[in-house]
């Protein structure tokens, strides 16, 4: 729509269920479920590192079993916010569908973060109960209902209670509007902030796919659709698509451990059609002659999200695997995940654009100076409004309203424009995000680390261009005298891996870092990648 510079999506508007019906997450997912052409006996979730799988038929009494142990053992209320830290098993799945279903709040974090970041965490979300396993235990915060460990006894004799009917699914009425999850990012700028998702942004999102599927496989149901996925569960991607995976009756097929042999592997055991994925790893498909080692015939899709795919890589995968559509997303946690599709191999052509917006959305292109809002063609930041943008920061009024306005939009933080066939191009970030291997590294967050070290005495954080991780954090250092930093006092993939030591970091009157101005110069590169 020209005229007023609202760009709409040219999908055919999706139904969802009225607002005001009661309706958690699950129970609408499972509604999806019961009008596929699945099986109960269809798989749902394979792990490839040891072969188990659980069909439908035996995934949906677990849930049951695990939504009445938990209500029965512990005294917790809807609203209440369960923190979670598990490497990708069965066991995380089953309990996201339980306790969401109850009304209670899930809010994984990356089990590779470190003490203090989870403790941050835990001070924005304020959980009461933690899950966690053997692996994690020793990191997980002290709550009011304690901890429960994934791979103990007691949560295996919570998923095997005999008896236990979808009753206790119904038994409690749960508030579309209600939070469902609670995810964390650092947004467009500062420390990490936790994102409220709310049953209904989730069910927005899961509806469009519901209702246009993309025409290669999920419309023809043939083959059976079998996800291999690499995105973690904790993560927006992989936890959205999860759920999609199931509302789709679609089979699942994860790793523990992974890595790049086991996968191909994984692929062509369990005829993996389709894979979510984020772009280092179409960059390692490019690269390793590994992939010729193992029939991978049966892919036909990879969807790639999280971070920029060059159109370089894009057309280097369509040489080599001509037969496997190769298409690009693009979403933030604050849009419960993809904000927009590609549908159909005509779509996916298009290379370098992240496809159309996403069913039931709309977008403005807005001029960063003038706040104007800019037609097709012109690159601006952009703004998004619809049922799946976030309900706001959880305990941060302040970063929510520099974030949503009174209107409903969303400012992304992404430079970003629309062609005139409404293709949506990614072309820069305004924010203060670093993106490695499409995990998320916030600046400030690195900043404050250094700040604290009594050796520096300024410091700024920018991303640097890296080929396989798409960027690595490059730290500007202004030294008192003195030298090392080594203490690992963050998640492996936020170390800062190149260091440029500098007399002053420049900044704005009113002190913001000016990180464009911040050439590449004299580096020092630290550590491997
Ligand atoms: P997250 O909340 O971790 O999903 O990060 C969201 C951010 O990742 C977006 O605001 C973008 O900056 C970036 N991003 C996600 N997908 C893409 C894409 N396809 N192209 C470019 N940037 C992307």
């Amino acid at each position: 729509c020209p005229q007023n510079k609202t760009f709409h999506s040219l999908r055919p508007h999706v139904p969802l269920p009225p607002p005001s019906q009661p309706l958690s997450l699950p129970s609408y997912a499972l509604s999806l479920l019961r009008t596929s052409s699945s099986s109960g006996e269809t798989a749902f979730i394979v792990d490839a590192t040891n072969d188990q799988t659980l069909s439908f038929s035996q995934f949906i009494p677990q849930i049951h079993s695990l939504a009445y142990s938990l209500k029965k053992n512990f005294s917790l209320s809807p609203n209440d916010v369960a923190f979670i830290l598990s490497p990708p098993s069965f066991h995380v799945p089953l309990l996201y569908f339980a306790l969401m279903a109850l009304g209670i709040v899930v809010s994984p974090s990356n089990p590779l973060a470190s003490e203090s970041e989870i403790a941050h965490q835990v001070r924005i979300s304020k959980p009461v109960i933690a899950f966690g396993t053997s692996k994690t235990s020793s990191k997980l915060p002290s709550l009011k209902h304690g901890t429960v460990l994934l791979d103990s006894p007691e949560f295996q004799s919570f998923l095997i209670q005999p008896n236990v009917n979808a009753v206790i699914f119904d038994s409690v009425e749960v508030n579309q509007h209600d939070t469902a999850a609670i995810l964390y990012s650092s947004g467009t700028t500062g420390r990490v902030k936790g994102v409220m998702l709310s049953h209904l942004n989730i069910i927005a999102l899961i509806a469009g796919y519901y209702h246009i599927p993309y025409t290669l496989q999920e419309a023809a149901d043939e083959p059976h659709p079998v996800s291999f996925f690499t995105v973690p569960f904790f993560h927006v991607f992989g936890f959205f698509m999860l759920v999609r995976a199931f509302a789709l009756g679609e089979t699942l097929v994860f790793s523990e451990r992974f890595d790049f042999e086991g996968m191909l592997r994984a692929i062509e055991k369990y005829k993996v059609t389709f894979m979510p994925v984020s772009p280092p790893l179409v960059v390692a498909f490019v690269k390793l002659e590994l992939t010729k080692k193992y029939d991978l015939s049966s892919l036909l899709l990879l969807g790639s999200g999280g971070a920029p795919l060059g159109k370089e890589v894009t057309e280097r995968f369509k040489e080599k695997f001509p037969t496997v559509e190769l298409i690009q997303g693009y979403g933030l946690t604050e849009t419960a995940g993809g904000a927009t599709r590609v549908i159909g191999p005509e779509e996916a052509a298009r290379h370098g654009s992240v496809g159309r917006l996403g069913e039931n959305m709309e977008a403005k292109i807005v001029d960063p100076e003038t706040g104007e809002a800019l037609p097709p063609e012109q690159r601006g930041e952009l703004w998004l409004r619809g049922p799946t943008v976030m309900k706001g920061y959880v305990g941060d009024e302040r970063a929510t309203a520099q974030t949503l306005d009174s209107e409903g939009w969303l400012r992304t933080g992404d430079i970003c424009y629309f062609d005139s066939e409404g293709f949506l191009y990614i072309v820069d970030r305004l924010k203060e995000l670093i993106k490695y291997k499409a995990y998320q590294v916030p600046p400030a967050e690195l900043e404050h680390l250094l700040l604290s070290h009594p050796e520096i005495a300024d410091a700024a954080v920018i991303p640097y261009p890296d080929e396989e991780a798409g960027q690595i954090p490059m730290a500007y250092v202004v030294r008192n005298p003195g030298r090392s930093i080594t203490k690992a006092q963050v998640a492996p993939y936020k170390k800062i891996r190149r260091v440029a030591f500098v007399n002053s970091i420049p900044k704005s009157p009113a002190g913001k870092i000016l990180r464009r101005e911040l050439g590449y110069g004299l580096t020092e590169t630290i550590g491997g990648a």
